[in-house]
């Protein structure tokens, strides 16, 4: 049964998008069957994976307005190997249309139920917003993960999308876990950056990845190539710390399981 992992901010620019597509190919590269949900209207993790979102005939708006089979939805084997559900605009009608319809928070969960043994991870990229749409993203995953920029008011901002998300699980899914906290675009030269970094270790612990996102050009460039990073510029330093990082979450998930 896959792990669902939502990559929630609601701050835009964070990396989300970028860390939703690099790990969701550098999974895949470890030959886990990975599907890669594109639920902001922007579209652009479906960019990012090689899928043009203007020309995609189904979207998360198919699967969550008009019950299409997720099987009729799923892209299969994008290019960072890992299957994709769409997102553009559309997806914009379809936080509106929710407001109307039944069962509203659990679309996307029972969407997912039918499919969810055929992939190991199932990765969400949320909208920059605690939207309908975010809520249907959290009722359905085993977890967050929230990406972060180490500046000046992260850490109030975190706290505060921390209390939320709690706020929010305790109705629509309380087994919901934190699955951590990455630092993004991270520059170790940058004296503030280290000095938020430290403050978030010793307000989340171990909550927060070792692995760390540093600020690389080519993490940024790769979308124009239509691929994940590792496809783009194997050896960047973008692309090694993503696969660093499926690495930890891999090692984190065999550990919990451990103990369980
Ligand atoms: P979000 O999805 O949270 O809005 P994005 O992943 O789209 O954030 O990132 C915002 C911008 O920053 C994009 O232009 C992206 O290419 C760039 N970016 C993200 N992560 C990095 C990084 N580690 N190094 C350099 N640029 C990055
Ligand atoms: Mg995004």
């Amino acid at each position: 049964m896959a792990r669902v992992i939502s990559i929630a901010n609601q701050k835009g620019g964070v990396g989300k998008t970028t860390t939703a597509v690099n790990v969701a190919a550098s999974m895949a590269a470890t030959k886990r069957k990975v599907l890669l949900i594109d639920l902001d209207p922007q579209g652009n993790a479906t960019m990012g994976s090689g899928v043009d979102k203007y020309e995609a005939e189904n979207t998360c708006y198919e699967l969550l307005i008009e019950e299409k089979p997720a099987d009729d939805v799923i892209i299969k084997n994008t290019s960072g190997k890992y299957d994709l559900i769409a997102g553009n605009s559309d997806v914009t009608a379809a936080e509106i249309k929710l407001m109307e319809v039944f069962a509203r928070e659990v679309r996307l969960r029972n969407a997912l139920a039918k499919i969810k043994d055929r992939y190991d991870y199932v990765f969400i990229d949320c909208p920059p917003s605690l939207n309908q749409l975010t809520v249907n993203a959290l009722a359905a995953s085993d977890s967050v993960l929230v990406p972060m920029q180490c500046e000046y008011y992260a850490l109030e901002g975190l706290t505060a999308l921390m209390d939320t998300i709690q706020k929010l699980a305790s109705v629509v899914n309380p087994n919901l876990k934190i699955e951590g906290v990455l630092r993004t675009m991270y520059d170790p030269r940058n004296r503030l950056a280290n000095d938020v970094s430290e403050q978030l270790k010793r307000h989340f612990g171990e909550q927060v990845y070792r692995t760390v996102i540093p600020r690389n050009v080519r993490l940024a460039e790769a979308p124009s190539f239509g691929a994940p990073a590792m496809y783009y510029d194997k050896s960047s330093t973008g692309a090694k710390a993503y696969l660093a990082l499926a690495g930890e979450i891999i090692r984190r998930q065999k550990k919990a399981q451990a103990v369980a």
